[in-house]
């Protein structure tokens, strides 16, 4: 049957044990899956940057962030190392649906996303699917059902999320809000708005942009609880 989800028996020690991580330098410091670390090795991920340094360690213990740090700076291994961890150690498999949504603003980044997360899962048994809309609604449809993680573009999630019988995302665990500056300038506030609606409230959500403006502080404000604020101006 499928493994009992909803606790995390192990999260307070984790808990405990997350501030002994902040001073990580390498992926090897963290506590990560053989799999996961396996994963970075393969591509040469090795040495943190300033913004996995300060986030990975609350994100990897549960908790909501919001991390703002420039273009380029490694935001996405940031949110795909803990989607993983937290599937793997959840014992997440194909029967238990979707596990996480990352959300961002175009399908170029949506595509790049996916390549990364290839490389962080390749040891990993867990499937992931992008939506990004410009193929076949039916298609993806088709395959929605059985993917763990989606990477999506926010109009064409909607669009599934109205419009594809058997689309179940109550077993959510966590959301990525990506490039949020970006999405709440292409004027997708009121497509996140529905989205976020028909998302389960306990989960763990985490939102990454590349400036602080108001309407970033806004949306944080409505979708994370009790967040860690994560900024990096500049690499040490
Ligand atoms: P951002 O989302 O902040 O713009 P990305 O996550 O796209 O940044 O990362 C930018 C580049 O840095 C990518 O090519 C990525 O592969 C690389 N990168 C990310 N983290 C590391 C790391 N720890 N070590 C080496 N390269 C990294
Ligand atoms: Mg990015």
């Amino acid at each position: 049957g499928a493994p009992a989800r909803g606790s995390d028996p192990s999260a307070a020690a984790r808990d405990a044990a997350s501030t002994s991580y902040a001073g990580a330098r390498t992926f090897d410091e963290l506590p990560l899956s053989q799999y996961t670390k396996d994963g970075l090795k393969k591509a040469k991920y090795f040495t943190l940057t300033a913004i996995q340094r300060s986030a990975l360690p609350h994100a990897l213990a549960g908790r909501d962030v919001l991390g703002a740090a420039k273009t380029g700076s490694g935001k996405t291994l940031t949110f795909l190392i803990p989607i993983v961890e937290k599937l793997y150690r959840l014992k997440w498999t194909a029967l238990d649906g979707l596990g996480a949504l990352v959300l961002t603003p175009t399908r170029e980044l949506a595509v790049q996303i996916f390549e990364e997360l290839k490389k962080v899962g390749a040891f990993h048994d867990l499937s992931a699917g992008l939506l990004i809309g410009g193929k076949n609604v039916a298609d993806e449809a088709s395959r929605l059902t059985r993917m763990n993680i989606l990477v999506c573009t926010p109009g064409r999630l909607l669009q599934h999320m109205d419009e594809t019988p058997g689309f179940d995302t109550s077993s959510l665990q966590v959301l990525v809000l990506d490039e949020a500056d970006r999405i709440l300038d292409m004027g997708f506030a009121a497509t996140l708005d529905a989205i976020v609606a028909n998302l389960p409230q306990e989960r763990q959500t985490m939102l990454f942009s590349a400036t602080q403006t108001k309407s970033v502080r806004d949306l944080a404000r409505l979708s994370l609880t009790d967040p860690e604020y994560l900024a990096v101006h500049a690499e040490a």
